[in-house]
């Protein structure tokens, strides 16, 4: 699925390819700090197909306990993450942020990782007052 979009500032655009059945939500507490919210939701870009269109990209290297390095890379002007990936290991996960993508709402999460480490309430999210706007 051919997909684009932007961070918040507009600065930093860009065009991807992604697997629509690979798009997860990860409740692991890196994900919970590096967004500031309570989970990342984040969908697989096929075969390396990412473009960036314009702006550029700050990286910051993450080594995780078990050693894994992941590169996360945000918009440097306005802080909004735009993906995570592995760079010596082509097969792994390459993460893009659900929520800069544009066509973000025809994309549903089909598994979720983490648990284990998930806000106490986050399962509970259907029963919460719901509001359309304030
Ligand atoms: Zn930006
Ligand atoms: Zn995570």
């Amino acid at each position: 699925m051919h997909v684009d979009g932007h961070c918040l500032c507009g600065a930093v655009t860009y065009e991807a390819t992604i697997d629509p059945d690979r798009c997860a939500i990860c409740h692991c507490a890196d994900c919970q700090v590096n967004s500031g919210t309570a989970f990342g939701f984040v969908v697989h870009v096929q075969d390396r197909q990412f473009h960036l269109r314009s702006g550029a990209l700050k990286v910051f290297v993450k080594t995780a306990e078990n050693g894994r390095v992941r590169h996360l890379s945000f918009c440097p002007d306005c802080g909004t993450r735009i993906h995570a990936h592995t760079p010596d290991q082509p097969d792994a996960f390459f993460g893009l942020r659900v929520g800069s993508i544009r066509q973000r709402h025809l994309l549903r999460p089909k598994r979720q990782v983490w648990c284990q480490s998930a806000l106490p309430w986050v399962f509970e999210l259907p029963t919460i007052t719901k509001m359309v706007a304030q």
